[in-house]
Formats: structure tokens, sequence, C-alpha cells
């Protein structure tokens, strides 16, 4: 897990975001932070955050994340982000990157994380957020048959299990 495309994104002379500091070693499994910022930026947007090894992995989401089933967003994913933005809430100055304010839409923990479902485009996602909770998908899209490259996912909640 690395910082540097955080870093170089962002000037800190200017912008209030967090210094990315190091990568610590963090919790895995049930007490890992989930958060959704939303972000009022040239487009509006959301950005789901999952602790994952000492970082933030992180989505960004046009649309409102919603509970109905069978309504998937699109989650684009984007550089990893350090773990104390998780509590980032401010303003982010006119011509930094990212301009615009950020605010806490959601947040909790979750669980779930496995390098290889991640790696294979499937990752099922256990959130105990206040907003969102359960069992939740990001599942890797295959526009154009370019599911390798690409760094489109969809989110949305997972259909209930039959027993
Ligand atoms: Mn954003």
């Amino acid at each position: 897990m690395s910082l540097e495309t955080y870093q170089k994104k962002r000037n800190f002379k200017r912008s209030p975001e967090p210094r990315p500091g190091k990568v610590k070693d963090s919790k895995k499994g049930v007490h890992a932070k989930y958060m959704i910022h939303e972000h009022f930026a040239s487009h509006h947007h959301y950005d789901l955050r999952l602790e994952v090894d000492g970082v933030l992995k992180s989505w960004a989401i046009p649309k409102t994340p919603s509970a109905k089933e069978s309504t998937k967003r699109l989650a684009i994913e984007v550089e990893d982000h350090p773990l104390s933005y998780g509590e980032f809430e401010g303003t982010i100055p006119k011509g930094e990157y990212g301009a615009g304010r950020v605010l806490i839409w959601d947040q909790g923990t979750w669980s779930g994380w496995d390098e290889d479902a991640y790696k294979k485009g499937k990752i099922e996602l256990d959130l105990k957020g206040q907003k969102l909770s359960g069992r939740w998908l990001l599942i890797k899209a295959d526009f154009r048959g370019e599911k390798k490259q690409n760094n489109q996912w969809l989110f949305f909640k997972a259909p209930e299990k039959d027993n």
C-alpha cells in the first residue's frame, strides 16, 4: 500500500487535507474503519473509503449510494488515502485538486477484506455504518471486456440470501 499518488496530487501548503504520514499496520477484520465522504467538488460525488493494510482504499461514486435492491452505483477506484483522512471534513480551496467542501456522510466499521477477491474484482463487504449496513458488494465492471485495466466497479446492496 502506498500513499505516493495521494501525496503527488495535493499541495499541503494550500489544502487542509491530512498529510500522508507513514503507512502503519492497521486492523483487519471486524474493527476496520469504513466511511463515505460527501464531496461538493466540481462534480458532486461520494467517496467510499475502506481501511485496508494501513490506508483507506477509495472509490468515487457519482450518485448517492442506495440500499434499494438492484440499484447499482458506479464506483471509480481512486488513489489510496491516509487513515487520518477518515476524520477529515473541510473545504479544499479553489484551484486545488478536488476543490470543494468535504463532509462525512456515513461512518462505521467494515469487514470482508480479501486480497485475492480484490484482485479478482469482487469484494463482499459487511458494513456497520449509520446509513449503510449489512452485506454490500463491490464488483469490477467489465465494460468493453477491459476488466483488468479499468478502475470502474459497481457498488450495491447484496441481494438477501435464500436460506
Ligand atoms: Mn472526492
